[in-house]
């Protein structure tokens, strides 16, 4: 017979369980993207535009051979499986609340059939649900919860089997949609890429420059990981390997830390599903935001990067040319939005999934949620990011701001961070003077924390 393999969040064909488990008794795979009609339309186009081109990719590595078909899976999945005489199908399993629904439909109408669904592994290195405190219960907090999860483990990454794709008509791939955004390059080989590049030059010294919005000193795999286009496992043994061979252990830790965040709020979610919209703890009554016209013009000016405030700017016109923001800048423009303009997160949180391409639900909602103060684990609701503060102290020359708000590029140095103490034509030097007496004269009392460095940077 023949088994499927069907694609969803783990657009390789390395480090792939589930496709080792297709593969085990050496029959022909089916390898499937099911382009759902439900959601394919309704996401955004940076996101469209990746999935169309990482699609390419998996069908180049594939032979040719990956088999699109349109529609809902709850109808497409079963058909294929009787067109094809598959009695497995294989899946890596899904998280997320909309994804676990599907997958129960799909797996009882596949039993109907006498095929089996079947799910092995996840995109986390540690599915969500499996770390748990002493007494069974999930963990309410991230610091016990990496140390659970380190103490946990993971598998080591699985090897590339000798896979026989099967010939199997195909839909045809989805065109790539017109963006005006520059976006990165989709696809295994683009992460590996990626990765083999940050190991090299990003790693060492990466917990220091990572704060920093004008270096380029993050990794950019949050697409590629979203995508599953490369797996968290893979990244840990590497970053283990590095270690062994010298990396600096502080960056090693810092990042294999930030990989737990990215699981701690899938696990969250996991326990959770109503996170995805719902606050989970109400710290503000819900009539407590601002709404009607002067709500409407200020989330305006937010989403198109005019508050007049140029760190926030600099970070939401980001977003809009290359779909990826900062992490430092997206926790300033959300506390911004939720602290300063008074509108609630989700508000934020959708303008966010419509343009980001590393947009997935678990760290967007529970990000937003970390920022307004209502997750789990939450920064506490009254901190707010000073956006001026932040600015100069993340992007110490300015340079990030000049980069995407070019109306102030005449604005030299950290002048540019506070455009209303200056005119274009004041000398440098007094630019200088101006913007290191200014912190302190601009914060507005208690409410403020000039720093606002959380664990979670
Ligand atoms: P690196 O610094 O290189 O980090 C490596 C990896 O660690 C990232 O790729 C990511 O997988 C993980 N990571 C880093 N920071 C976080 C974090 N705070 N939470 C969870 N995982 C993290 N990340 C997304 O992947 N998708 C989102 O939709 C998303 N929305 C966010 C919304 C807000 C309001 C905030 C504050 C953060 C959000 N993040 C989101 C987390 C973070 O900003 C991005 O993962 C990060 O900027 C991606 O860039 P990078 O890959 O270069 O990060």
């Amino acid at each position: 017979g023949v088994s499927i393999l069907w694609f969803r969040r783990d657009l390789r064909l390395d480090d792939h369980p589930a496709l080792v488990a297709a593969v085990a008794d050496g029959a022909p795979v089916v390898p499937l993207y099911v382009l759902d009609d439900a959601l394919w339309p309704a996401a955004s186009a940076n996101r469209r535009s990746h999935l169309a081109r990482s699609l390419a990719a998996l069908d180049d590595a594939t032979g040719g051979r990956l088999v699109v078909r349109r529609g809902d899976p709850r109808e497409v999945v079963p058909a294929l499986a009787r067109e094809v005489g598959a009695s497995e199908v294989h899946v890596s399993a899904g998280h997320e609340p909309a994804g676990r629904r599907r997958d129960r439909d799909v797996a009882a109408r596949l039993a109907e059939l006498d095929v089996r669904l079947v799910a092995t592994g996840s995109p986390y290195a540690v599915s969500p649900g499996r770390v748990r405190t002493g007494g069974g219960t999930p963990y309410q907090v991230f610091t016990p919860f990496r140390r659970a999860w380190l103490d946990h483990g993971w598998r080591a990454p699985a090897p590339r089997p000798e896979v026989t794709w099967a010939d199997v008509r195909s839909d045809g791939l989805p065109a790539v949609p017109a963006t005006s955004a520059d976006l990165p390059e989709a696809g295994e080989a683009a992460a590996l890429a990626r990765w083999r590049e940050f190991l090299d030059d990003g790693l060492a010294g990466y917990g220091e420059a990572r704060d920093r919005a004008d270096l380029d000193g993050t990794s950019m795999l949050s697409v590629h990981l979203k995508w599953g286009e490369i797996h968290a496992r893979t990244l840990l043994a590497d970053l283990a390997a590095a270690q062994a061979d010298g990396a600096p252990a502080d960056d090693v830790a810092t990042f294999r830390s930030e990989l737990a965040w990215r699981e701690f709020h899938a696990d969250v979610l996991h326990h959770h599903p109503e996170a995805s919209s719902e606050s989970l703890r109400a710290v503000v009554p819900d009539d407590a935001w601002a709404d009607g016209p002067d709500a409407d013009a200020a989330f305006e000016a937010w989403a198109r990067g005019r508050t007049g405030y140029p760190f926030v700017d600099a970070g939401m016109r980001q977003l809009l040319a290359t779909g990826w923001m900062h992490n430092r800048v997206r926790m300033v423009v959300a506390s911004f939005l939720v602290k300063d303009l008074h509108l609630p997160w989700q508000r934020g949180a959708a303008h966010f999934m419509a343009h980001l391409v590393d947009g997935d639900v678990p760290q967007n909602q529970l990000n937003w949620q970390w920022v307004a103060g209502t997750g789990r684990d939450a920064a506490p609701y009254f901190r707010v990011f000073n956006p001026v503060a932040q600015g100069l102290r993340f992007d110490p020359d300015g340079d990030y701001v000049r980069r995407w708000v070019p109306e102030l590029r005449a604005l030299r140095g950290k002048a540019v961070h506070e455009p209303w103490k200056h005119r274009a034509d004041d000398a440098p030097d007094d630019l200088f003077a101006a913007a290191d007496r200014s912190v302190e004269d601009d914060d507005p009392g208690p409410r403020r924390d000039a720093d606002g460095s959380p664990a979670s940077g």
